[in-house]
């Protein structure tokens, strides 16, 4: 059994902490949230759904996904249900949206590039984030974490469960 609950969350942390240090911006106010979700009249900006309980309502949708150090600001977020939200993944949106059955697409795929347009907006990339040194430092880093998540995940795989006879 690899990865509790609490093993993926670590790692979701170290890795998005590790993340935070090429794209730092990962707060906007909240009004300005309100507003980009009013844009999409409070409803999914993929499959056109406002909250449900089915859906796990509406929550924000990263355009360049933050695994690639896409940002939590104006133009790289966009509303989205929780299911279209957890379908997405790290997919590219427009792949998204195109691979699925969803009523007006075009029209939904017209409103996204509309507001990208609008608030044009480019994620940081490790060389334009950091000096040659840096992105090394950085690369060692990641690699230095994931040696420490595999082996306390070994660490917990092995140990005897339960109290010691
Ligand atoms: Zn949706």
């Amino acid at each position: 059994m690899a990865g509790t609950k609490h093993f993926t969350r670590m790692n979701y942390h170290v890795s998005r902490g590790l993340r935070e240090i090429i794209a730092p911006r990962q707060t906007m106010p909240n009004e300005k949230w309100e507003a980009i979700k009013k844009i999409f009249e409070g409803k999914c900006a993929y499959c056109g759904e406002g909250p449900t309980r089915k859906n796990r309502g509406i929550v924000a949708d990263h355009v360049v996904p933050a695994t690639e150090f896409g940002e939590f600001v104006e133009g790289n977020v966009i509303p989205a249900c929780q299911t279209c939200n957890d379908s997405r993944g790290n997919k590219n949106w427009l792949e998204f949206i195109n691979s699925k059955d969803f009523p007006d697409l075009q029209a939904r795929i017209e409103k996204i590039e509309q507001y990208l347009n609008t608030h044009a907006y480019s994620a940081p990339t490790l060389e334009t984030a950091l000096s040659h040194e840096e992105q090394d430092t950085y690369n060692e880093l990641v690699e230095m974490w994931a040696v420490i998540n595999d082996r306390a995940k070994e660490l917990y795989n092995s140990k005897r469960h339960g109290p010691k006879t």
